[in-house]
């Protein structure tokens, strides 16, 4: 394997010159440059031989040696096409355990799980202008590995931490919490990166949990839930169901989950929407039975 000093900026920036190429804002492009947390984050990822690992956004490939080191299958996503030259070219050219899907990764990951290639674990610094985005679109679209193990800002590792009635508590924490137990387990300071970045980073474990909050049948329905009674935080509950729902519906299955409509999305635990989205669809079906159209 290449013999390079990921945590030696002056390495890095004598490769990226070598190479024309330079380091970009847009792509969140921060490298960790940290030898004991890029081991620490790859230990956490559990990977072993044989694991099928996906890594988001390998840069030139700091975690992902650390990753590929323990046997396992690595597919990384990049959309830095000169990172991606370096990848294939010098870093990993002759690892077999290594395949690299270039594009951005909100458009390609998909192909890659429905052609049955889901992962066991992602891990991941991710870039954080596509970080949120990407883990609601993998839980959305029912990509939900055992583990996830990603380097995030600190404000968005609260968001997915957080519990109801936390100030944090929003339809990001009841999306992750719907399948996962996520704890933040390492603070990394500005300086763990280069170049730093002028926020705060966390890593977060999220474990998949033994049984996911709602059946997986009713995932649409909790999932388009959740966005339609946090899309107006000031709103209650009543008035963002009733954007999209009949009055007489909306107070009908308030009712019966014992609730006054009265309430804020964010008072609402992560169980209560399971059973608001239930009764829902229980009366939605009911309602299509005794009307045909
Ligand atoms: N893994 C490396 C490390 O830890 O040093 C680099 C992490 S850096 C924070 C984020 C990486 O994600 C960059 O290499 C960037 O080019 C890549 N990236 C940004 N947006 C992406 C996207 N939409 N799809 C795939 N990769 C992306």
């Amino acid at each position: 394997m290449w013999n390079f000093d990921y945590c030696s900026t002056g390495a890095i920036s004598a490769l990226l010159n070598e190479n024309g190429l330079s380091m970009t804002k847009r792509f969140g492009q921060n490298f960790l440059v940290s030898s004991s947390a890029l081991e620490k984050i790859a230990g956490l990822s559990g990977a072993k031989a044989g694991t099928k690992v996906w890594e988001i956004g390998p840069g030139i490939g700091a975690l992902t040696s650390c990753l590929i080191k323990t046997g396992a299958d690595v597919t990384a996503f990049e959309i830095d096409h000169g990172f991606c030259r370096i990848l294939s070219e010098k870093a990993f050219h002759d690892t077999p355990n290594f395949t690299l899907i270039e594009g951005d990764v909100l458009k390609t990951w998909e192909n890659e799980f429905s052609a049955g290639k889901a992962p066991d674990v992602i891990c991941a610094n991710l870039p954080y202008n596509v970080g949120s985005v990407l883990i609601a679109s993998l839980i959305e679209k029912r990509c939900i590995p055992e583990l996830m193990v990603f380097t995030l800002q600190s404000e968005v590792v609260r968001r997915i931490c957080a519990k109801t009635g936390d100030n944090q508590y929003s339809g990001f924490s009841v999306l992750t919490s719907m399948d996962y137990d996520s704890t933040e387990v390492m603070k990394l300071k500005p300086g763990c990166f280069w170049p730093a970045p002028n926020v705060d980073s966390s890593v977060v474990v999220m474990k998949k949990k033994t049984q996911s909050i709602v059946e997986e049948d009713l995932a649409d329905q909790f999932i388009s839930l959740v966005r339609i009674l946090f899309s107006q935080r000031r709103k209650t509950i009543k008035n963002n169901l009733r954007t999209l729902y009949a009055s007489a519906t909306v107070e009908q299955i308030l009712a019966k989950c014992k609730l006054s409509g009265l309430e804020r999305a964010e008072t609402l635990s992560p169980e209560e929407i399971r059973e608001l989205a239930l009764t829902l669809r229980s009366h939605l079906k009911h309602q299509s039975i005794s009307h045909p159209v």
